[in-house]
């Protein structure tokens, strides 16, 4: 769902909102922190705000579904700002609500509202529960890592039923939050599995997949155990009830949520959310049509939904109230739930001044918290290009990165395309485009932008500001484009070429991101789109860390050698352009070769200098280093950042076809 087009170039430039939403410009805000439900001592109070609405009400129920109302109260509206308001002295505690609005003289369904923090199973009802009451023991004291510089920020992106459906994870709580609070799981073979794993990998922060309440799962049949991605918002407000272990019950899925934030951040590791505020699942019976008609999506000049989305409409966070909501709706889950960051998906539907807001709220929170978010829509919007939250205006924005789809479709091969090869699977010309991926997009004296594949001009004015990858969840994971690209080649040619991918995307500067389970060869059965698939194509097998324990070694040697060594992770483009030396070669006569120095103890390094060489091609390639007492850390698919793999003098040395070379020196 969340679509990897890359219109943003070849879009036509909109010059303004439609015709048809210059209306709600003019509608009354509410900037007030009470919308929709408010338990104190006084009793319940409930404020809709629907400026257009001709009369609402809120309806009363004892359950999350079924049955009819047991109490209905009428709403006061308050014109000035847009709202109604009912109360009763009563604490509510364990009734569910709904509220309805009367529209052009009809009453509209029955909406929990967009404000809904608890609901009943599916979603429909809105529960009034005791928030504080679903804390674990300790959460007032809980924290999540501390991030001086993103680009300290090891992403690792999983879905909850990929990492623990197989029966080969070992965990109990299979597919559900808890999954990820079990400790010493072990797969058939005793090599640790759920958490445990992470933390041997060395990741810092995992990225789940969407995790508030979704529509595309019916939580009452769970038995028949279906999957979804869940980029088809509900409640933004809520977790997802088919991740709990008792959806029907409103506190559990809240309970099991913060728990397994909590034991991540116990382990040290952070948790990132991914967003999607961009569209909702339905259309005219989504929550916010039901609580203000048009106002939260955007329109065409005809009326009809515009759909940047490509899900069939999209969000209109150029408007004030829609731009209040991503904002204290971010606010929320990082306040209530202590999520670390926030992964905005089709980030260029929203406005650069609301991510901007969105950025510097949540850093007064906590300015560990890490934003980032696909730079691009994948449809045309009306929003005009200069004001979309676009990969290329991230310079434009404040403590947000994007996704470099330059690394990744230059590394691999291009996504739309199966069979193609990229820099480290022998496909000449890439090496430009590569290159800006090791800049992180930032200028460089070096670099020639002319020459990019996706972008000609370095858009980046901070490595704080990209986010490098070879593969997510959409598209083929890097396993099965390798299967398929290197098809008729050997398994190990595979292998070594995806050590390679994962070298480039964690020696470039920016933040390095991968995908669940690529660490012991995971695949998804060949299948791109498996927002859907079952767990047999998208569960990770774990007899891989047995079968591919050279895979899992060297990718921990990967995070070691990031985590310790700063010159990697360096935090200003001026400081990229001064310590990182490309060496001259004529890639007409040598391709898929790239060569660098990392001089001067970039970053505060430990090591003086830093050669990182990469051979993509099928065939041995040669280069020649400068004299001096190297050691080598990392060769012909191995790597060893502690101890080294031995001493190099200097002189000619070979690179293995598909291979990367890192030495370092002190001296
Ligand atoms: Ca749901």
């Amino acid at each position: 769902m969340t679509a990897t087009l890359m219109l943003a170039s070849v879009c036509t430039t909109a010059s303004a909102r439609s015709s048809y939403d210059e209306q709600f410009v003019s509608y009354p805000v509410y900037s007030g922190d009470d919308l929709e439900l408010t338990v104190s001592p006084e009793g319940t109070a409930f404020r809709l705000w629907s400026p257009k609405a001709e009369a609402a009400r809120v309806n009363i129920y004892n359950h999350g579904k079924g049955g009819k109302p047991v109490e209905v109260f009428n709403m006061e509206f308050h014109p000035d700002n847009g709202t109604w308001t009912a109360s009763t002295p009563e604490q509510l505690y364990g009734k569910y609500y709904t509220f309805q609005i009367l529209h052009n003289g009809k009453w509209l369904d029955e909406t929990p509202g967009i404000w809904a923090k608890a609901v009943g199973i599916n979603g429909k009802r809105a529960a009034i529960i005791d928030l504080s009451a679903t804390n674990p023991e300790g959460w007032k004291d809980d924290k999540g890592p501390k991030v001086d510089n993103f680009t300290d920020v090891i992403l690792y992106e999983m879905h909850h039923r990929d990492l623990s459906m197989h029966p080969s994870s070992g965990v109990s709580n299979k597919g559900k939050f808890l999954a990820l609070t079990e400790e010493g799981t072990i797969s058939p073979d005793s090599l640790a599995t759920g958490i445990d794993h992470l933390k041997e990998l060395g990741i810092t922060h995992v990225h789940i997949l969407p995790s508030y309440d979704y529509n595309s799962i019916d939580e009452e049949n769970l038995q028949f155990n279906n999957y979804n991605w869940g980029y088809d918002p509900l409640n933004y407000n809520v977790p997802e009830g088919s991740y709990s272990t008792n959806p029907s019950d409103p506190a559990t899925r809240i309970r099991e949520m913060k728990e397994m934030i909590k034991t991540l951040h116990d382990n040290g590791i952070g948790v990132v959310m991914d967003v999607v505020y961009n569209h909702t699942a339905d259309n005219d019976n989504s929550n916010f049509e039901l609580t203000a008609p048009g106002y939260f999506h955007r329109h065409r000049d005809d009326g009809s939904y515009s759909d940047a989305s490509g899900c069939g409409n999209e969000t209109a966070s150029d408007l004030q109230q829609m731009q209040d909501f991503i904002v204290n709706s971010v606010k929320y889950w990082a306040q209530e739930y202590h999520i670390d960051g926030f992964r905005f998906d089709l980030m260029a539907i929203h406005d650069i001044e609301t991510m901007n807001r969105v950025a510097a709220e949540l850093k007064e929170i906590n300015p560990s918290i890490f934003v980032y978010g696909e730079g691009w829509t994948a449809g045309d919007s009306p929003l005009p290009v200069e004001q979309r939250a676009l990969k290329e205006n991230v310079a434009k924005m404040s403590g947000i990165a994007v996704f470099s789809d330059d690394l990744r479709d230059a590394v691999k091969g291009h996504y739309t395309d199966a069979s193609d090869r990229g820099f480290a699977t022998g496909k000449p010309g890439l090496e430009e485009t590569v290159k800006i991926g090791i800049v992180a997009a930032t200028a460089h004296p070096q670099v020639d932008y002319s020459k990019g594949n996706n972008s000609r001009f370095a858009y980046a004015s901070s490595p704080e500001m990209i986010v490098n990858y070879v593969s997510c969840h959409d598209d083929l994971s890097l396993t099965d484009k390798l299967k398929k690209s290197m098809a008729g080649l050997p398994e190990k040619d595979m292998l070594e070429a995806a050590k390679l991918a994962q070298t480039i995307v964690f020696t470039s500067q920016g933040t390095p991101f991968i995908f669940a389970g690529e660490e012991i060869w995971r695949d998804k059965k060949g299948v791109h789109n498996s927002y859907k698939s079952p767990d047999t194509v998208n569960a990770i097998d774990w007899r891989n860390k047995e079968v591919y324990a050279d895979q899992f070694a060297y990718y921990q040697g990967l995070t070691e050698l990031r985590r310790n060594h700063p010159a990697f992770r360096l935090t200003t483009a001026d400081e990229i352009a001064r310590h990182l030396v490309f060496d001259e070669i004529d890639s007409e006569k040598t391709p898929n070769l790239i060569s660098y120095s990392l001089k001067d103890n970039a970053g505060g390094d430990s090591w003086k200098e830093i050669k990182v060489v990469f051979n993509g091609a099928s065939e041995p390639q040669e280069v020649k280093i400068a004299k001096g007492k190297w050691m080598i850390v990392a060769r012909d698919g191995k790597i060893s950042p502690a101890e080294g793999l031995g001493q190099f003098k200097g002189g000619k040395i070979t690179l293995a076809p598909y291979s990367a070379l890192i030495l370092a020196k002190e001296k």
